[in-house]
């Protein structure tokens, strides 16, 4: 039997979870539901629903044609403007948006109604930075990396709250803030940084040193799936990319010793478990 070892943190976050079993409940109570934008970055957990009835929708205007049922609001959250329209249709909205994306949203929306200007750090297309855009009452600025800070024109005693994309590199973040807290005044910078992305990548690290061959499980689509496979792959030289236990049948490499797992942050559990059950027994 090979050894396998499966990181302790694979798979889904707290709020990916968190979002997948309201999908589930909503699915034991019945009636029509609905997913705005889909559930989680993960094909088969999507296709698994759809065979369930439940629809992937991508606006508020194709809701307004379908008959009245729930609409779930995934762990991204959504802007404010989304969520009242959404609630307009006259549809039932259950808000599965992520308890710590919904803070950085309160944030927003306090500070920008006292007045203060917004700033985001993450990446302005990612649908959870457009969410918290959308919470302020003023408009907020995006910041990505070190130039945009060099356009920000914020004038002397303006005040400032800067909140950050839960998934945003750490290290990346404390360089943009020293910089921003050179050029702007009076800022009050709050790492709304969420550790799970943290803590995953710190394992898949650390355990694709010790394993002769690493499996990282995760959709094309995920960029934290692909982050866990770019890190492992500079410490493993055996490392795969996979969506489930199909492709790791007759692909894996021809290298004895331990064969590590990992697996991103939307990816269910018995996909882990079925690419364990595998190598382990199978190869
Ligand atoms: S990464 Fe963190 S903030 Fe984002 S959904 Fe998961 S638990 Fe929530």
């Amino acid at each position: 039997m090979r050894e396998v070892i499966v990181s302790e943190h694979a798979g889904f976050c707290f709020g990916a979870g968190r979002g997948v079993e309201t999908v589930e409940k909503a699915i034991e109570e019945g009636g029509f539901i609905y997913t705005f934008g889909p559930i989680l970055n993960n094909a088969m957990v999507v296709s698994d629903f759809e065979k369930k009835g439940v629809k992937v929708v991508e606006s508020v205007e194709e809701l307004k044609s379908l008959p009245k049922g729930k609409v779930i609001i995934r762990s991204h959250g959504v802007p404010r403007a989304t969520y009242e329209a959404i609630k307009a249709t006259g549809h039932e909205l259950i808000d599965a948006t992520c308890p710590f994306v919904k803070r950085i949203h309160n944030i927003v929306e306090k500070q920008s109604s006292e007045g203060d200007r917004i700033i985001v750090i993450g990446n302005p297309k990612h649908p959870e930075v457009i969410g918290i855009v959308g919470w302020s009452h003023t408009g907020a600025e995006v910041i990505e990396n070190s130039d945009d800070i060099d356009n920000l024109a914020v004038n002397k005693g303006e005040k400032v709250t800067l909140v950050s994309q839960t998934t945003f590199n750490r290290n990346k973040f404390q360089e943009l803030v020293e910089k921003i807290e050179k050029n702007v005044y009076n800022v009050n910078c709050m790492n709304t940084i969420c550790d799970a992305t943290a803590v995953r990548q710190r394992e898949a690290r650390e355990l694709a040193g010790r394993v002769n061959i690493m499996i990282v499980i995760g959709d094309t689509h995920s960029s934290n799936s692909k982050k866990l496979y770019e890190i492992c792959s500079e410490v493993c030289e055996h490392t795969m990319f996979v969506l489930d236990a199909s492709d790791v049948r007759g692909n894996l490499p021809e290298v004895d010793g331990p064969v590590g797992i990992t697996a991103g942050a939307s990816t269910p559990k018995y996909i882990i478990e079925e690419v364990q059950s595998y190598v382990r027994n199978d190869f």
